[in-house]
């Protein structure tokens, strides 16, 4: 994953997968077998190639907790639960996304502030979006201008967040 440089010594704890399991949400992750049904589903791995849930997942089976809870890829999953629908094995990938996310807080991987600046962001998107599709039903041409407005005001809040 992107946030280690291959030159970076890579720690391997061989119970990250129990840990991870241990929590509620992480219970079912040793049942993939990585078919990577989740991966193609997901929208976020359409535009960051980078990301890829079955790839995590693999990762936590092996151990590289550095790896996986330094790295930026575990905050990019917006919980559309397109991979949770879609998993034979009924990993809930989604619920093991918030446990990753749990310990990366938890054991000083990212400042604990990181998950409620991410809420903060989450809630601007979704106002914009329904903002702007308000806008849109009510006079279609002024769609595209006024989203692009809302879009750089998103930014700006984000940036002094
Ligand atoms: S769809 Fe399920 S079983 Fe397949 S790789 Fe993803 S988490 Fe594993
Ligand atoms: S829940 Fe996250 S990982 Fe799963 S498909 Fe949606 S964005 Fe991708």
């Amino acid at each position: 994953m992107s946030a280690t440089s291959d030159k970076t010594p890579r720690v391997v704890n061989p119970r990250f997968k129990y840990e991870v399991a241990d929590r509620p949400g992480g219970q079912n992750l040793k049942v993939c077998f990585g078919c990577g049904v989740c991966t193609a589903g997901c929208p976020v791995a359409e535009i960051d190639t980078a990301y890829s849930p079955r790839r995590i997942i693999r990762l936590v089976l092996l151990g590289m907790e550095e790896e996986v809870l330094s790295s930026e890829l575990i905050w990019l999953c917006t919980t559309c639960f397109t991979c949770y629908a879609r998993c034979p094995q009924d990993v809930k990938f989604t619920d093991v996304m918030g446990v990753l996310r749990e310990l990366a807080v938890e054991r000083g991987y990212v400042d604990p502030s990181f998950p409620a600046r991410l809420r903060h962001m989450d809630e601007l998107v979704q106002t914009l979006r329904r903002d702007a599709v308000r806008r849109m039903a009510a006079d279609r041409r002024r769609a595209v201008p006024v989203a692009v407005d809302e879009l750089k005001e998103l930014v700006r809040e984000v940036a002094d967040a």
